[in-house]
Protein backbone atom coordinates (compact mmCIF):
# COMPACT_ATOMS: atom_id res chain seq x y z
CA UNK A 1 0.00 0.00 0.00
CA UNK A 2 1.81 3.40 -0.98
CA UNK A 3 1.92 6.55 0.98
CA UNK A 4 -1.57 7.97 -0.37
CA UNK A 5 -3.41 5.03 0.48
CA UNK A 6 -1.83 4.25 4.17
CA UNK A 7 -2.11 8.08 4.79
CA UNK A 8 -4.20 10.60 2.60
CA UNK A 9 -7.24 8.15 2.38
CA UNK A 10 -8.07 7.46 5.53
CA UNK A 11 -8.34 11.33 6.39
CA UNK A 12 -9.83 11.78 2.80
CA UNK A 13 -12.84 9.38 4.28
CA UNK A 14 -13.89 12.51 5.56
CA UNK A 15 -14.90 13.89 2.48
CA UNK A 16 -15.51 10.50 0.27
CA UNK A 17 -17.56 7.96 0.83
CA UNK A 18 -15.20 5.11 -0.24
CA UNK A 19 -13.54 3.25 -2.97
CA UNK A 20 -16.56 1.35 -3.68
CA UNK A 21 -20.33 2.56 -5.05
CA UNK A 22 -21.85 0.35 -1.94
CA UNK A 23 -19.84 2.62 0.36
CA UNK A 24 -21.67 5.90 -1.53
CA UNK A 25 -25.29 4.09 -1.02
CA UNK A 26 -24.26 3.34 2.69
CA UNK A 27 -23.93 7.05 3.09
CA UNK A 28 -26.58 7.89 0.87
CA UNK A 29 -29.59 6.14 2.91
CA UNK A 30 -27.35 7.33 6.63
CA UNK A 31 -28.25 11.05 5.20
CA UNK A 32 -31.74 9.61 4.41
CA UNK A 33 -32.42 8.84 7.87
CA UNK A 34 -31.58 12.10 8.93
CA UNK A 35 -34.31 13.44 6.41
CA UNK A 36 -31.25 14.64 4.15
CA UNK A 37 -31.14 13.63 0.31
CA UNK A 38 -28.25 12.14 -1.31
CA UNK A 39 -26.40 13.22 -4.73
CA UNK A 40 -23.84 10.87 -5.82
CA UNK A 41 -20.57 11.26 -7.75
CA UNK A 42 -18.47 8.90 -9.16
CA UNK A 43 -15.35 10.32 -9.74
CA UNK A 44 -12.69 11.24 -12.37
CA UNK A 45 -12.48 13.75 -14.78
CA UNK A 46 -10.48 14.38 -18.30
CA UNK A 47 -11.01 10.48 -19.57
CA UNK A 48 -9.55 10.37 -23.03
CA UNK A 49 -10.31 6.64 -23.39
CA UNK A 50 -13.38 6.20 -24.60
CA UNK A 51 -13.60 2.70 -23.25
CA UNK A 52 -13.14 4.06 -19.83
CA UNK A 53 -16.00 6.61 -21.14
CA UNK A 54 -18.05 3.77 -21.57
CA UNK A 55 -17.15 2.35 -18.30
CA UNK A 56 -17.92 5.67 -16.60
CA UNK A 57 -21.36 5.63 -18.35
CA UNK A 58 -21.92 2.36 -17.73
CA UNK A 59 -21.13 2.77 -13.53
CA UNK A 60 -23.76 6.15 -13.64
CA UNK A 61 -26.38 3.69 -15.41
CA UNK A 62 -26.11 1.06 -12.21
CA UNK A 63 -25.93 3.64 -9.93
CA UNK A 64 -29.36 5.16 -10.96
CA UNK A 65 -30.87 1.88 -10.75
CA UNK A 66 -29.13 0.85 -7.01
CA UNK A 67 -30.92 3.73 -5.90
CA UNK A 68 -33.57 3.52 -7.51
CA UNK A 69 -34.10 -0.56 -6.17
CA UNK A 70 -32.95 0.62 -2.63
CA UNK A 71 -35.55 3.02 -2.68
CA UNK A 72 -33.02 6.06 -1.53
CA UNK A 73 -33.79 9.29 -2.07
CA UNK A 74 -30.97 10.36 -4.30
CA UNK A 75 -29.73 10.95 -7.62
CA UNK A 76 -26.37 11.13 -9.81
CA UNK A 77 -24.17 14.17 -10.20
CA UNK A 78 -21.46 13.63 -13.64
CA UNK A 79 -18.52 15.34 -14.60
CA UNK A 80 -18.59 15.56 -18.49
CA UNK A 81 -15.11 15.19 -19.06
CA UNK A 82 -15.40 11.51 -17.06
CA UNK A 83 -17.84 10.78 -20.32
CA UNK A 84 -15.17 12.34 -22.64
CA UNK A 85 -15.80 15.51 -23.13
CA UNK A 86 -12.61 17.01 -24.41
CA UNK A 87 -11.43 14.07 -26.30
CA UNK A 88 -14.56 12.30 -28.37
CA UNK A 89 -17.47 14.77 -27.76
CA UNK A 90 -20.12 12.59 -29.88
CA UNK A 91 -19.73 9.52 -27.49
CA UNK A 92 -19.97 11.81 -24.65
CA UNK A 93 -23.05 13.20 -25.85
CA UNK A 94 -24.29 9.75 -26.58
CA UNK A 95 -23.24 9.09 -22.72
CA UNK A 96 -25.15 11.68 -21.10
CA UNK A 97 -28.38 11.14 -23.13
CA UNK A 98 -28.27 7.15 -21.93
CA UNK A 99 -27.57 8.64 -18.21
CA UNK A 100 -30.04 11.69 -18.54
CA UNK A 101 -32.90 9.56 -20.18
CA UNK A 102 -32.60 6.52 -17.57
CA UNK A 103 -33.23 9.20 -14.77
CA UNK A 104 -36.22 10.09 -16.27
CA UNK A 105 -37.31 6.34 -16.60
CA UNK A 106 -36.40 6.02 -13.10
CA UNK A 107 -38.21 9.08 -11.52
CA UNK A 108 -34.70 10.41 -10.35
CA UNK A 109 -32.90 14.17 -11.22
CA UNK A 110 -29.58 14.35 -12.83
CA UNK A 111 -26.74 16.83 -11.94
CA UNK A 112 -24.15 18.14 -14.30
CA UNK A 113 -21.10 19.50 -12.25
CA UNK A 114 -18.90 22.46 -13.60
CA UNK A 115 -15.53 22.09 -14.19
CA UNK A 116 -12.41 24.34 -15.27
CA UNK A 117 -12.92 27.21 -17.40
CA UNK A 118 -11.71 25.44 -20.98
CA UNK A 119 -14.81 23.03 -20.60
CA UNK A 120 -17.38 25.79 -19.41
CA UNK A 121 -18.64 27.04 -23.00
CA UNK A 122 -19.15 23.29 -23.99
CA UNK A 123 -20.99 22.13 -20.58
CA UNK A 124 -23.22 24.61 -20.73
CA UNK A 125 -24.17 24.03 -24.57
CA UNK A 126 -24.22 20.51 -24.15
CA UNK A 127 -26.56 20.90 -20.93
CA UNK A 128 -29.11 23.28 -23.22
CA UNK A 129 -28.87 20.52 -25.44
CA UNK A 130 -29.87 17.73 -23.27
CA UNK A 131 -32.00 19.88 -21.05
CA UNK A 132 -34.62 20.13 -24.05
CA UNK A 133 -34.86 16.69 -24.23
CA UNK A 134 -34.88 15.75 -20.15
CA UNK A 135 -36.27 18.40 -18.05
CA UNK A 136 -35.14 16.87 -14.96
CA UNK A 137 -31.40 17.46 -15.75
CA UNK A 138 -29.56 20.38 -13.82
CA UNK A 139 -26.07 22.02 -13.81
CA UNK A 140 -23.76 23.95 -12.14
CA UNK A 141 -22.94 27.32 -12.34
CA UNK A 142 -19.90 28.81 -10.49
CA UNK A 143 -19.98 32.27 -8.70
CA UNK A 144 -16.41 33.05 -9.48
CA UNK A 145 -16.80 33.04 -13.02
CA UNK A 146 -17.70 36.19 -14.88
CA UNK A 147 -19.69 34.66 -17.33
CA UNK A 148 -21.89 32.98 -15.28
CA UNK A 149 -25.21 35.81 -15.26
CA UNK A 150 -24.78 35.48 -18.81
CA UNK A 151 -24.65 31.95 -18.69
CA UNK A 152 -27.60 31.96 -15.68
CA UNK A 153 -30.32 34.28 -17.93
CA UNK A 154 -29.84 31.69 -20.71
CA UNK A 155 -30.40 29.02 -18.39
CA UNK A 156 -33.10 30.07 -16.93
CA UNK A 157 -34.75 31.97 -20.42
CA UNK A 158 -34.64 28.09 -21.35
CA UNK A 159 -36.69 27.30 -18.48
CA UNK A 160 -33.19 24.68 -16.72
CA UNK A 161 -32.33 24.16 -12.74
CA UNK A 162 -29.31 25.67 -11.86
CA UNK A 163 -27.19 24.62 -8.57
CA UNK A 164 -25.39 27.40 -7.36
CA UNK A 165 -21.72 27.36 -5.90
CA UNK A 166 -18.42 29.28 -5.76
CA UNK A 167 -16.10 27.43 -8.03
CA UNK A 168 -13.30 25.24 -6.96
CA UNK A 169 -10.45 25.57 -9.93
CA UNK A 170 -7.70 27.56 -10.04
CA UNK A 171 -8.40 30.41 -12.70
CA UNK A 172 -7.28 33.36 -14.35
CA UNK A 173 -7.85 36.74 -13.99
CA UNK A 174 -9.60 36.57 -16.86
CA UNK A 175 -11.94 34.11 -16.20
CA UNK A 176 -13.30 34.45 -12.32
CA UNK A 177 -13.35 37.84 -10.17
CA UNK A 178 -10.07 37.63 -8.10
CA UNK A 179 -11.28 38.54 -4.43
CA UNK A 180 -13.48 36.29 -1.69
CA UNK A 181 -15.51 39.75 -1.72
CA UNK A 182 -16.52 39.96 -5.37
CA UNK A 183 -16.68 36.07 -5.56
CA UNK A 184 -19.46 36.46 -2.60
CA UNK A 185 -21.42 39.33 -3.95
CA UNK A 186 -21.71 37.36 -7.76
CA UNK A 187 -23.08 34.65 -5.58
CA UNK A 188 -25.48 37.31 -4.12
CA UNK A 189 -26.49 38.61 -7.31
CA UNK A 190 -26.92 35.44 -8.90
CA UNK A 191 -28.82 34.06 -5.99
CA UNK A 192 -31.16 37.08 -6.33
CA UNK A 193 -31.27 35.73 -10.08
CA UNK A 194 -32.46 32.24 -8.99
CA UNK A 195 -35.09 32.93 -6.03
CA UNK A 196 -36.56 35.75 -8.61
CA UNK A 197 -37.08 33.32 -11.60
CA UNK A 198 -35.49 29.66 -10.43
CA UNK A 199 -37.83 26.87 -10.28
CA UNK A 200 -36.04 23.53 -8.46
CA UNK A 201 -32.59 25.07 -8.11
CA UNK A 202 -29.81 24.37 -5.56
CA UNK A 203 -27.95 26.88 -3.18
CA UNK A 204 -24.56 24.60 -3.02
CA UNK A 205 -22.14 26.87 0.06
CA UNK A 206 -21.45 26.18 3.76
CA UNK A 207 -21.06 29.92 3.47
CA UNK A 208 -23.22 30.91 6.59
CA UNK A 209 -23.76 34.59 5.42
CA UNK A 210 -24.67 33.16 1.96
CA UNK A 211 -27.00 30.14 3.70
CA UNK A 212 -28.73 32.99 5.38
CA UNK A 213 -29.36 35.24 2.90
CA UNK A 214 -30.98 32.49 1.54
CA UNK A 215 -33.29 31.90 4.00
CA UNK A 216 -33.74 35.32 3.95
CA UNK A 217 -34.84 35.45 0.03
CA UNK A 218 -36.68 32.53 0.29
CA UNK A 219 -39.36 33.24 3.24
CA UNK A 220 -40.78 36.02 1.01
CA UNK A 221 -40.88 33.92 -2.83
CA UNK A 222 -41.61 30.47 -2.19
CA UNK A 223 -39.02 29.31 -4.58
CA UNK A 224 -38.88 25.57 -5.29
CA UNK A 225 -35.41 24.85 -4.35
CA UNK A 226 -32.80 23.00 -1.65
CA UNK A 227 -29.81 23.81 -0.04
CA UNK A 228 -27.06 21.04 -1.05
CA UNK A 229 -23.30 20.47 0.92
CA UNK A 230 -20.65 18.72 0.52
CA UNK A 231 -20.06 15.51 2.71
CA UNK A 232 -17.82 15.79 5.50
CA UNK A 233 -18.60 19.82 6.32
CA UNK A 234 -20.80 22.10 8.30
CA UNK A 235 -22.85 18.88 9.52
CA UNK A 236 -24.40 20.39 12.20
CA UNK A 237 -25.76 23.20 9.65
CA UNK A 238 -27.58 20.01 6.90
CA UNK A 239 -29.30 19.08 10.80
CA UNK A 240 -30.42 22.03 11.49
CA UNK A 241 -31.37 23.54 8.13
CA UNK A 242 -33.67 19.71 7.42
CA UNK A 243 -35.35 21.25 11.04
CA UNK A 244 -36.11 24.30 10.25
CA UNK A 245 -37.85 22.71 7.26
CA UNK A 246 -35.59 23.15 3.83
CA UNK A 247 -34.96 20.18 1.60
CA UNK A 248 -31.14 19.51 2.03
CA UNK A 249 -29.20 17.26 -0.12
CA UNK A 250 -25.41 15.69 0.58
CA UNK A 251 -22.84 15.57 -1.88
CA UNK A 252 -21.69 11.88 -2.11
CA UNK A 253 -18.62 11.51 -4.31
CA UNK A 254 -16.76 8.33 -4.07
CA UNK A 255 -14.62 5.91 -6.64
CA UNK A 256 -10.55 5.09 -7.07
CA UNK A 257 -10.02 8.44 -8.59
CA UNK A 258 -10.11 10.06 -4.57
CA UNK A 259 -7.15 11.60 -5.14
CA UNK A 260 -7.41 14.58 -7.05
CA UNK A 261 -10.99 15.51 -5.03
CA UNK A 262 -9.57 15.07 -1.77
CA UNK A 263 -6.48 17.22 -2.53
CA UNK A 264 -9.41 19.83 -3.86
CA UNK A 265 -11.18 19.65 -0.58
CA UNK A 266 -8.03 19.58 1.61
CA UNK A 267 -6.44 22.71 0.22
CA UNK A 268 -9.60 25.01 -0.12
CA UNK A 269 -9.43 25.23 3.84
CA UNK A 270 -6.28 25.85 6.21
CA UNK A 271 -7.38 23.65 9.25
CA UNK A 272 -7.62 20.72 6.36
CA UNK A 273 -3.54 21.31 5.70
CA UNK A 274 -3.38 20.91 10.00
CA UNK A 275 -5.62 17.95 10.12
CA UNK A 276 -3.32 16.29 7.09
CA UNK A 277 0.42 17.17 8.50
CA UNK A 278 -0.57 15.85 12.31
CA UNK A 279 -2.05 12.49 10.60
CA UNK A 280 1.62 12.09 9.51
CA UNK A 281 3.16 12.73 12.83
C1 LIG B 1 -23.18 20.29 -3.41
C2 LIG B 1 -21.97 20.96 -3.98
C3 LIG B 1 -21.61 20.71 -5.29
C4 LIG B 1 -20.50 21.36 -5.83
N1 LIG B 1 -20.25 21.22 -7.17
C5 LIG B 1 -19.26 21.96 -7.73
C6 LIG B 1 -19.07 21.98 -9.13
O1 LIG B 1 -19.80 21.34 -9.89
N2 LIG B 1 -18.05 22.72 -9.64
C7 LIG B 1 -17.21 23.46 -8.82
O2 LIG B 1 -16.31 24.16 -9.34
N3 LIG B 1 -17.38 23.45 -7.49
C8 LIG B 1 -18.37 22.73 -6.92
N4 LIG B 1 -18.55 22.75 -5.56
C9 LIG B 1 -17.47 23.32 -4.69
C10 LIG B 1 -17.62 24.82 -4.50
O3 LIG B 1 -17.34 25.48 -5.70
C11 LIG B 1 -16.66 25.32 -3.41
O4 LIG B 1 -15.35 25.04 -3.77
C12 LIG B 1 -16.92 24.73 -2.03
O5 LIG B 1 -18.27 24.55 -1.80
C13 LIG B 1 -16.40 25.69 -0.92
O6 LIG B 1 -17.05 26.93 -1.02
P1 LIG B 1 -18.17 27.45 0.02
O7 LIG B 1 -19.30 28.01 -0.80
O8 LIG B 1 -18.55 26.42 0.96
O9 LIG B 1 -17.51 28.73 0.68
P2 LIG B 1 -16.15 28.92 1.51
O10 LIG B 1 -16.06 30.38 1.73
O11 LIG B 1 -15.02 28.23 0.82
O12 LIG B 1 -16.44 28.16 2.87
C14 LIG B 1 -17.41 28.62 3.81
C15 LIG B 1 -17.17 27.84 5.10
O13 LIG B 1 -17.47 26.46 4.90
C16 LIG B 1 -16.51 25.64 5.54
N5 LIG B 1 -15.72 24.90 4.53
C17 LIG B 1 -15.74 25.11 3.18
N6 LIG B 1 -14.93 24.24 2.55
C18 LIG B 1 -14.39 23.48 3.50
C19 LIG B 1 -13.47 22.39 3.49
N7 LIG B 1 -12.97 21.91 2.35
N8 LIG B 1 -13.12 21.82 4.67
C20 LIG B 1 -13.62 22.28 5.83
N9 LIG B 1 -14.50 23.31 5.92
C21 LIG B 1 -14.88 23.90 4.77
C22 LIG B 1 -15.64 26.56 6.34
O14 LIG B 1 -16.17 26.68 7.62
C23 LIG B 1 -15.73 27.86 5.57
O15 LIG B 1 -15.45 28.98 6.36
C24 LIG B 1 -19.68 22.18 -5.01
C25 LIG B 1 -20.04 22.43 -3.69
C26 LIG B 1 -21.19 21.86 -3.17
C27 LIG B 1 -21.57 22.20 -1.77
Amino acid sequence: MGFKERVVLPLAKRWISGVSMDSAIEDAKKANSKGIGAIVNFLGEEIKDPRIADAHADEYLRLQEKLHDGAVNGFASVKLTQLGLGADEDGMRRRLERIAANAERLGQLLWIDMEGSKFTDKTVKTYLEVHSRHQGVGVALQAYARRSESDLKSILDDGGKVRLVKGAYKESPDFVFPTRQEVNRSFERLMATLFERGNGFAIGTHDSVLIERARALAEPSHADFRFELLKGIRDETKDELVKSGYRVSEYLPYGDSWYAYSKRRITEHPSNVWLLLRSLV
